[in-house]
Parts: C-alpha cells; sequence; structure tokens
C-alpha cells in the first residue's frame, strides 16, 4: 500500500514550480503508483506530485476511461470556454467558478520516458489545466472568479 498525504493550500509545497523529471526509474514508477492509490481512495479525478509534497512534473488525470500518467506534461493546444464549479483535493469542501478552455491536448512523457498526446473535452479539458497549474504552483483559488456559495452548491446536487 502507497498511500502518500494530500496536502492542504497552507502548505508551501502547493506554492512552488516544480522541477521536470529526468530519471524514468522505479522511485518514478512508485510515485505514480502510489499517487494512483491516493487519487482513487480519495474519489478525486486528477492529483499532482506536489499535493503529495513531490516537487516534481508528474500528474494524473482521470479520463473516465482511464486515470492518465503524465509526466512533464504541456499544454500543446486549447480551444473554445467554459465556466463552472472546480473543486481540489487540496482545497477540502470548497468549489469555485473557473473559467477553462473546453478542449485541451497535452503532450507528456509516459512512465517510462515516451512522449505521446493526449486530449479532452469539458471535464477532462477543465482537469488537464487545473493539475498542470499545480506543477507551476497555481491553485484554482488563484485564477477563479469567485468561491461557489452553499447555496449555489445545494442547487448543484
Ligand atoms: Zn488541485
Amino acid at each position: 500500500m502507497g498511500l502518500r498525504k494530500i496536502l492542504t493550500d497552507k502548505d508551501p509545497a502547493l506554492h512552488k514550480v516544480c522541477r521536470p523529471v529526468d530519471s524514468f526509474d522505479w522511485r518514478l514508477h512508485k510515485l505514480l503508483d502510489d499517487m494512483r492509490e491516493t487519487l482513487i481512495d480519495a474519489n478525486g479525478v486528477g492529483l499532482a506530485a506536489p499535493q503529495v509534497g513531490i516537487l516534481r512534473r508528474v500528474v494524473l488525470v482521470d479520463n473516465g476511461q482511464e486515470i492518465l500518467e503524465l509526466v512533464n506534461p504541456e499544454l500543446v493546444e486549447t480551444d473554445g470556454e467554459q465556466v463552472g464549479a472546480e473543486g481540489c483535493l487540496s482545497v477540502p469542501g470548497r468549489y469555485g467558478l473557473v473559467k477553462r478552455p473546453n478542449h485541451a491536448r497535452v503532450r507528456a512523457q509516459d512512465r517510462d520516458g515516451n512522449w505521446f498526446e493526449a486530449e479532452g473535452e469539458g471535464l477532462t479539458a477543465r482537469c488537464f489545466c487545473h493539475e498542470l497549474d499545480h506543477l507551476d504552483g497555481i491553485l484554482y483559488t488563484q485564477v477563479m472568479d469567485r468561491f461557489l456559495t452553499d447555496e449555489e452548491l445545494e442547487a448543484d446536487d
């Protein structure tokens, strides 16, 4: 078992720029395996390495079909616009209204260092942008319009 502790927004690790991954070794594989367990355990759709205290450019995104492992990811294309509720495992219990592209394409390396591209619409595009922001020390609370009120959250249920 490799559940890792998810840091919350007061933690300085969440506000730093992460370094690229340069060795695709067992340490990276262990990190990815642990992050996957942690993401599933927390019922999230995405998780970035700094959220578990590792300042490396690694994120996981659940696109509804599989959990993508993105190492050294970059946004290569975005399209359209969506405004909607967004949450973060590091900001428990709160949701904000955030504008994001409606479609996003990323380029990343897999756990063995091979480059590939992945794309997503809607929630997946939102998640790509949210997780990649984490790697630059940016939380959604810094780019949102405002927090959603309790009334708005209840209306969503
Ligand atoms: Zn987050």
